[in-house]
């Protein structure tokens, strides 16, 4: 198979799945216990978040476990406004649903170009009020200039939140350097497990607790924690460190060589984005005239998997929101695919995929 689905979910790093085995039989103890066997579970988590922690330039404690980057951004969003219920979110039409569907009545969404990256807006920001905008965008892979827009935030007294969810792991991110106050992540985007993620909370950064109960992580987000989850993802962490760079650079390699040639080989298409910074693995495509659906499946029958948006849209038959925030017509964006690699495809599935997208086109068309 050819796998090209990485913005929807990744295969674990080996060694991921070792690291976690121990903390599911032999250390189960409960990390809130005070007995000398609880340790053993408490060291581990602590362990994963300094590992963590140390990855984006924070401190161990302004890291939250959560579920998963839903979780964080519902995190990020509801318990900073149910701080203080007069404050106003403004964010930008092409954030995930985490983040869409979680915004207070008082929100304002901004509008992006044709390439997905943030128009400036002429909104009236009051000081205490929240930003909130992705750091890469999961259909078009766009890369949006947070650090200029936290720096500015920060001039007027506004609070920057970005989802990170696509781009940690992915390129370097240093959460000081960024200038952010808060930042979502997920495990499972970046060969971790599923079921894990965190928020990044600077310290002075006023939150309500998400889930009431017990005092774990900070009373931010009571109940037990997910030790094998939480330990897996660090481990994950410890893999991908030293090796992103060398990962982006063959990636994006692959990537452009697979949209050169589909260029080349095919007529009428678009790679949306093209001229923005990119993520080094996302290609989306529109081919006029064809159907993402038809084709989708085609290359699921030659063991090829793709997808025409983002996974937790999957059944919804609206066109990707993202697509038309962008300018596509209805028809253009149901003619759209994405492609997301990783660094382990090479430029002979690249020559595979065009050669079954060209036989489909070329069947359509003539
Ligand atoms: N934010 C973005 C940008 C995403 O791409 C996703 C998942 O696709 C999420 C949030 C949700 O993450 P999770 O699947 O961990 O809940």
């Amino acid at each position: 198979m050819i796998y090209l689905d990485n913005a929807a979910t990744t295969r674990m790093e080996p060694g991921v799945l070792n690291a976690m085995l121990p903390y599911f039989e032999e250390y189960y103890g409960n990390p809130s216990a005070s007995y000398t066997f609880a340790e053993k579970s408490r060291d581990a988590v602590e362990y994963a978040r300094e590992i963590i922690a140390d990855f984006i330039g924070a401190d161990p404690e302004e890291i939250i476990f959560t579920s998963g980057g839903t979780e964080a951004d519902n995190m990020a969003i509801k318990s900073f406004t149910w701080k203080s219920s007069d404050r106003w979110v403004y964010t930008s039409p092409i954030e995930h649903k985490a983040i869409l569907n979680s915004l207070p009545y008082k929100a304002l969404k901004g509008e992006v170009d044709s390439n997905g990256v943030l128009k400036p807006s002429g909104f009236y920001v009051m000081p205490g009020d929240l930003f909130s905008l992705m750091y890469a965008n999961n259909e078009l892979g766009t890369i949006q200039p947070i650090k200029e827009i936290a720096q500015q935030c920060r001039t007027e007294g506004v609070y920057v939140h970005t989802d990170a969810v696509q781009a940690f792991g992915h390129i370097p991110i240093n959460v000081k350097d960024l200038g952010v106050n808060m930042m979502s992540v997920s495990a499972h985007k970046m060969g971790g497990p599923k079921g894990i993620g965190f928020l990044y909370i600077s310290s002075d950064t006023p939150m309500s607790p998400f889930i009431s109960g017990g005092g774990q992580e900070r009373f931010m987000r009571a109940g037990t924690e997910n030790v094998p989850a939480i330990v897996g993802f660090g481990k994950a962490v410890e893999i991908i460190k030293p090796v992103v760079q060398e990962r982006y650079d063959k990636m994006k390699e692959t990537r452009d060589y697979f949209e050169d040639k589909m260029v080349d080989e095919i007529s009428d298409i678009v790679i949306n984005a093209k001229s923005v910074e990119r993520l080094p693995g996302h290609s989306s495509i529109t081919i006029r005239g064809i159907k993402a659906e038809e084709l989708l499946e085609y290359l699921n029958q030659n063991e090829i998997y793709a997808s025409s948006g983002s996974a937790c849209n999957t059944g919804d038959e609206h066109p990707s929101h993202v697509l038309k925030a962008i300018g596509l017509t209805d028809e253009e964006a149901n003619s759209t695919l994405r492609f997301t690699l990783n660094h382990e495809n090479t430029k002979e599935e690249m020559d595979r995929v065009v050669k079954i997208v060209k036989e489909f086109v070329m069947n359509k068309r003539s």
